[in-house]
């Protein structure tokens, strides 16, 4: 027998899951001899690549995780003091272990089916009660993608709030972060709203302003009273944003308690790692009466078909999914996960733990500032939280030099500095500090004082005495046990990855791969800060230029931007560089964007921020584009044409041939071609955005590209764009990434959400371009054989001119209404059989869209097909009169074990056929904790915050 020495494992066969067995009795099922056979069907011949693609060799998970650990050793991770929204703290050990690392809580879908998703949501409704405790407010979203974009979603829900006669005019003070004040030009621009950036002190409102925002703490530290400069607004009907640093609220007197509309901010330091700029969760928080116009997700309070206290996601009629390009945002992916753990660590730490990390990190800033003035510094601030402004004069060299040599940064500005303490500030860093700037004073250390009496220096009147956080979930968690086992009990509600297959389509949730997602907890990436010194960062900006060389050599395109932190964020960056690109060209006239009436929700939404007209362009009976309506449109608009937003393969899950003759017809008239990559699974590897003709195109790395969706985030939405276009692509106020004639930011920091690239580079990495594009060919596959299974029990909406569907396809339900039997029946029914549903009514209303993705093996697939056709078999029970028409288990799906092992049962089916309606369910059961979550209930009487305990009790009193 002789050995192979040299066998090597191959990461590609671990991703793509079918093996040469189930392969082949794929392909028979399928009716075809081979897979390239199969591909040559589904893709046009016009469309695709005539070469493989140019990526460096795959690496197998060991040599990607040392080669990884080498590139990781060129950051240099310093003690940060740099502040401005971004703070070093502690992830406690039970959160980074049991969340953030925990494919249990990461790989779960954003909670639309609100039945297997009660963990989550209860966990999103304890941030949103952290969040309305600490800021004073009434309300609260489920968070937002950075604090820069929730002070601009701020400043526009008041202007589309504004009254009629309010001018157009935003008064912003100078005193807030830099990079959010760059955001806020980029998103007021389209809408000619006037920024008027100004001391709050000295700043007189008038009835040309219908805004302002401030920052508390301000950005050079100082704790402002605004509670006048509210007064004064509001005399005049200005509304008042105010960015919070949730920490501080701990000790200062809350937003709500003097006059803010709006507070928003970061959650970052509430047990998330810097991670060189993300990914957070970001808050918005605002008055009741607002509700209906706050943007992104808002969890709230229901009822389920038992009666019972049930969770779910609120007010979705203000959302783009129905609102389209009136929707209150284009919020789609947000940072759910984030969130979550930041929930997690208020809960852990209770109102009393918080106030205690706040009080030691401001203690030992007056500590630091009284040392320093007592060796003579100037110190800037009256009243101050963490940070203090210190005047370095002649000494800044010496001082930079110093901190540089003792892995320190702070925030050099001219000849200032501002220093931000946090919870891993200890008394010894103080000292350190201390030492360094008597050192450049000459002054011996030993002779050195550091003060250590201290009393705060907040005056009485912003000093905090409201309570906060005092419901049980804050207060009964903080011994680790105690956390480990609520956290526990939240995750088993959920259906994750770790279950069964979420075959979402449009959304490609396949393989999170553990190898993939160690790197992100290593704190070489997750200790830096996104404003540290480029020669400290060497390690991210390897991983940043090789991933976008091989995102562009993906797409064709000529470079990326990696700072969209969302798909939806992509679609308005590159909207907004194609909007510079024509105003560059003298083209400020072009503002129409045509999009396919099939279009997502977050297309029309995004064109409608970025200040654009939205022609709908008509579907033909076959799904496709009606490229004789896109023609007309297109020549009838030539003069005003800005772009076309199109999807490919098409969200009806068709390679439409036609989009080469579609991209140049937009040529033609003037505009560009802006593609929407959610469907890049379809074509990584066998064509490309740039050789269908696109200008641009978002991908999302949390689809396509294996982050996973940690239940609604995070994501990543980098844009990639022809030559033509890259002198406009977002730059950034602190850091340089200016390519010439850049947009302002769309994002916080210069690289989004840098830490979870490396989710994606790992997985390019050990793929290569032979797995990559084999992955495309098995998701192809894998949609096909499923196609194949089902199509003889549900009508298949769409093929390709030779049958074949892409990487996903539209199952028709509507036909079922004739007897009684609704999509969402379908939907909630496969929970019963441990299933998440596909996509429900998207694109197309009552039907299913299913993407089983290259991750899942053929055993799995059939799971699903077998539950798909066991409903339908259930289906025709009802229709020839078996079930009753209202008392069947699709109406009265989801069954909870409560209801199924209850002494009642009143049904004319079994207990057996309610919950283990399949011999593998009774196997494995994933029991669904709530029954049909009633939607209506909750949003007539609007509960967003964790409702007090007697109200539990009164439920248990009653049941
Ligand atoms: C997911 C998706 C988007 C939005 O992406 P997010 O990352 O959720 O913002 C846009 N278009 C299509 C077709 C999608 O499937």
């Amino acid at each position: 027998m002789s050995l192979n020495i040299h066998y090597q494992e191959n990461f590609k066969d671990r991703h793509i899951a079918p093996n040469e067995a189930d392969t082949k009795a794929m392909l028979e099922t399928v009716g075809v001899n081979s897979i390239d056979e199969l591909i040559e069907q589904t893709i046009p011949a016009t469309i695709r690549l005539k070469q493989g693609l140019n990526l460096p060799e795959a690496k197998s998970e060991v040599d990607y995780l040392s080669s990884l650990k080498q590139t990781a050793s060129l950051n240099k991770v310093f003690k940060s003091f740099i502040g401005q929204g971004y703070y070093d703290n502690i992830t406690p050990g039970v959160i980074l272990r049991n969340v953030f690392e925990n494919p249990g809580w990461y790989t779960q879908y954003t909670p639309y089916q609100a039945e297997i998703a009660q963990g989550r949501l209860q966990a999103l409704l304890n941030f949103q009660t952290m969040v309305i405790d600490l800021t004073g407010m009434e309300i609260a979203n489920a968070s937002l993608l950075d604090e820069g974009t929730a002070a601009a979603e701020a400043m526009f829900m008041q202007y589309s709030l504004r009254k009629k006669e309010q001018g157009n005019k935003y008064f912003v003070s100078e005193a807030i972060f830099a990079q959010t004040i760059d955001i806020l030009k980029t998103r007021a621009n389209p809408f000619g709203i006037e920024l008027v950036i100004g001391n709050h002190e000295t700043f007189e409102p008038n009835a040309e302003f219908f805004g302002a925002i401030v920052q508390y703490p301000a950005g050079n530290g100082e704790v402002y009273d605004y509670s006048h400069f509210a007064n004064v607004l509001h005399e005049q009907s200005v509304k008042l944003t105010v960015i919070a640093d949730l920490l501080s609220l701990t000790l200062l007197t809350p937003p709500g308690e003097w006059g803010a509309d709006v507070v928003v901010g970061t959650t970052q330091r509430f047990g998330i790692p810097m991670g060189f700029g993300g990914p957070h969760a970001a808050f918005f928080a605002t008055k009741d009466e607002y509700k209906r116009s706050i943007p992104g997700r808002i969890i709230g309070v229901t009822i389920d078909s038992n009666d019972n206290y049930a969770l779910r996601m609120a007010l979705q009629t203000r959302e783009q999914h129905i609102r389209r390009d009136k929707a209150t945002s284009n919020i789609c992916t947000a940072q759910a996960l984030l969130a979550i753990m930041a929930g997690f660590y208020a809960a852990y730490h209770g109102p009393k733990g918080l106030k205690l990390i706040a009080e030691r990190t401001h203690g030992l800033t007056i500590s630091l500032a009284e040392s320093l003035k007592a060796i003579g510094y100037k110190v800037n601030n009256q009243a101050y939280f963490d940070t203090i402004e210190v005047e370095l004069g002649d000494l800044k060299g010496a001082i930079h030099k110093d901190c540089l040599d003792n892995n320190i940064n702070l925030n050099y500005k001219g000849d200032k500095a501002t220093i931000s303490l946090d919870e891993t500030t200890n008394f010894e860093d103080v000292s350190l500090l201390v030492r360094i700037f008597s050192k450049v004073k000459a002054i011996a250390t030993d002779s050195v004082v550091v003060v250590d009496n201290v009393s705060t220096t907040i005056p009485a009147a912003l000093q905090r005495t409201s309570e906060y956080l005092t419901h049980p979930v804050f207060n009964s968690h903080h011994s680790e046990h105690e956390m480990l086992r609520y956290i526990k009990s939240l995750e088993t509600k959920d259906l994750s990855l770790c279950h069964s297959m979420i075959a979402l389509g449009s959304c490609t949730m396949k393989l999170n791969a553990t190898t993939e997602m160690i790197p992100v907890t290593w704190p070489e990436f997750g200790k830096i800060h996104p404003f540290a010194p480029s020669d400290q960062v060497l390690g991210y900006y390897t991983v940043f230029d090789e991933l976008d060389k091989w995102l562009s050599e993906i797409t064709g395109f000529a470079a990326m931007s990696l700072q969209p932190n969302a798909g939806a964020q992509g679609e308005y960056a590159g909207l907004m560089v194609i909007r510079a690109y024509h105003q560059d060209r003298g083209d400020h006239h072009r503002n129409i964007a045509l999009i396919p009436a099939s279009a997502h929700g977050t297309n029309p939404a995004s064109a409608a921020m970025a200040g654009m007209k939205i022609v709908v362009v008509k579907s033909t009976e076959k799904g496709e584009i009606d490229v004789e309506d896109l023609k007309a449109k297109a020549k009838e608009h030539a003069e005003n044409l800005s772009c076309l937003m199109v999807t490919y393969p098409s969200t009806h899950g068709v390679f439409e041939e036609s989009i080469i003759e579609i991209c140049k017809v937009i040529h033609e008239n003037g505009g560009q071609v802006y593609m929407d990559g959610a469907n890049m699974n379809a074509q990584v590897g066998l064509t490309s955005p740039a050789n269908i003709g696109a200008d641009v195109c978002h991908l999302n790395l949390h689809k396509t590209f294996c982050i996973p969706h940690g239940g609604g985030g995070p994501g990543m939405g980098p844009i990639g764009v022809a030559a033509h276009l890259v002198p406009y692509l977002p730059g950034h106020a602190v850091v340089n990434i200016d390519k010439g004639k850049s947009i302002p930011a769309v994002s916080s920091a210069p690289w989004g959400s840098a830490s979870i690239l490396l989710i994606s580079h790992a997985y390019i990495a050990m793929m290569g371009a032979d797995g990559l594009t084999n992955a495309t060919k098995y998701a192809i596959l894998n949609a096909n054989y499923m196609k194949a299974r089902l199509e003889q029990h549900y009508p298949v909406l769409y093929a390709g001119a030779n049958g074949r569907c892409a990487h996903e396809m539209i199952l028709d339900c509507r036909g079922f209404k004739n007897f009684g039997i609704e999509v969402v029946d379908i939907a909630k029914r496969l929970m019963d059989y441990g299933f998440h549903a596909p996509t429900v009514s998207f694109p197309v209303a009552g039907t299913l869209m299913v993407e089983p993705t290259e991750s899942e093996p053929k055993h799995e697939l059939d799971r699903f097909c077998d539950a798909l056709i066991a409903i339908r078999s259930e289906i025709s029970q009802v229709e020839n009169g078996q079930l009753d028409k209202v008392d069947n288990p699709l109406k009265n799906a989801p069954h909870t074990a409560a209801v199924v092992t209850g002494n009642e049962w009143n049904h004319d089916y079994s207990r057996q056929t309610a919950a283990f309606p399949l011999p593998y369910v009774a196997a494995y059961k994933f029991w669904p904790s709530v029954g049909r979550v009633n939607d209506s209930h909750g949003d007539r009487s609007l509960i967003c915050a964790c409702p007090p305990l007697e109200s539990y009790m009164e439920e248990e009193a009653t049941a």
